[in-house]
């Protein structure tokens, strides 16, 4: 059944119109929840490399991207459970909720993953933005005022923190951490590099902090970002803009390391991440580069999304460690208006900001 007129919400949004194109925010209207759809006003996104990657093309436009969204549940569809409205939401990556892999418990697994996040419509074809604009990234499309989520992609967060500084929680930091603590499950005192400095590959570095590993090595060509991530727990800088990563890592080490995150994206460090570990040593490829399937030693190379975490226990987790002081991602921000996502998306760009977010709406006090 079609909403009636009536019902649609107003709503503004950052509408993607062609491959490359700036940005502009634009008013347009949105269907009401279904049974199993929340309403939420947003708060805050933040922006993902993803996000950018997809600003220059791999999408049917006019599109509406954005899927780091935190904001506060406004209404909820009458077969949604554990939400109400007022309740404080950390968005993350859509799943079907019906496969075998959903019923057991693995989402990032999912059978329809690319359908559910990169389809820009629901499972069913359906799209809530009206006048053929295309939402629903990652089930969310946050580059907006208000989106539509599900139990599947919502996470309840705590009145305490402020949403705009939980908002990247939701894809970037969750990536990099659950690659370190979930996919490589890396151990104390066990050697660990870790290729780029940028949002993700910062979450990795103060996760193998966490995780006690030792040495932690931090590969970027921007110093800057370099001096953070000593700051954050890296105990070894590497300039790759200069000399040879091989000979740095081994002149670290002695050897190669017993895990990798890559997060370059790059074809050469994802070679030689293969080429770097130790014998039953695990790279993991953040990129979504397919990964060698057979290396000797018992080396393992694995392609990872979502740092293989389940955002409803995951997304708490973090907040927890962030609040004992063991994971200040809030130092790898910077907020930006919701008019400057142009110039927000540059800076993260050129390198000059580690994680933009947006401020879209209305922060509401915080609970003591
Ligand atoms: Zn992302
Ligand atoms: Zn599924």
């Amino acid at each position: 059944m079609k909403p009636s007129p009536a019902s649609l919400i107003p709503i503004r949004a950052a509408v993607l119109r062609g491959p490359g194109a700036r940005l502009k925010i634009e008013r347009l209207e949105m269907e009401p929840p279904r049974e199993d759809e929340a309403l939420a006003r947003l708060v805050a996104s933040g922006i993902c490399h993803t996000d950018i990657s997809f600003c220059e093309g791999g999408v049917s436009f006019p599109a509406v991207l954005g899927h780091e969204g935190a904001g506060i549940v406004e209404a909820v569809g009458k077969k949604v459970r554990g939400f109400k409205p007022g309740d404080h939401v950390v968005l993350s990556y859509q799943s079907c909720g019906r496969c075998r892999a959903c019923r057991a418990g693995h989402p990032v697994d999912c059978g329809q993953f690319w359908e559910a996040n990169f389809g820009f419509a629901r499972l069913d074809g359906t799209n809530a933005l009206q006048g053929g604009v295309r939402g629903h990234f990652f089930g969310q499309s946050s580059f907006a005022t208000h989106t539509l989520a599900t139990v599947r992609n919502m996470v309840k967060v705590p009145r305490t923190l402020p949403l705009a500084m939980l908002a990247p929680l939701g894809c970037g930091l969750q990536t990099g951490a659950g690659t370190v603590l979930n996919t490589l499950a890396v151990r104390a005192r066990s050697s660990i590099a870790i290729f780029g400095a940028g949002s993700v590959g910062l979450a990795a570095v103060m996760a193998a902090r966490i995780a006690k590993a030792a040495p932690i090595i931090a590969v970027d060509t921007n110093r800057r970002r370099l001096r953070l991530a000593r700051e954050l727990g890296a105990t070894h800088l590497i300039d790759n803009s200069r000399g040879d990563l091989a000979e740095s890592i081994r002149a670290i080490t002695g050897a190669g390391v017993d895990s990798i995150v890559e997060s370059t994206a790059d074809g050469e460090m994802e070679r030689l991440a293969a080429e770097l570990l130790n014998p039953g040593g695990k790279a993991a490829l953040l990129s979504g580069a397919s990964a060698p399937s057979r290396l000797p030693g018992g080396r393992k190379v694995k392609s990872v999304i979502q740092g293989d975490a389940v955002p409803q226990r995951f997304i708490p987790k973090l907040i927890r460690l962030y609040q004992a002081g063991r994971f200040p991602f809030d130092r790898l921000l910077k907020y930006y208006p919701f008019g400057k996502i142009n110039r927000a998306i540059a800076d993260s760009k050129r390198g000059t900001t580690v994680k933009p977010v947006l401020l879209i709406g209305e922060e509401p006090p915080i609970r003591k």
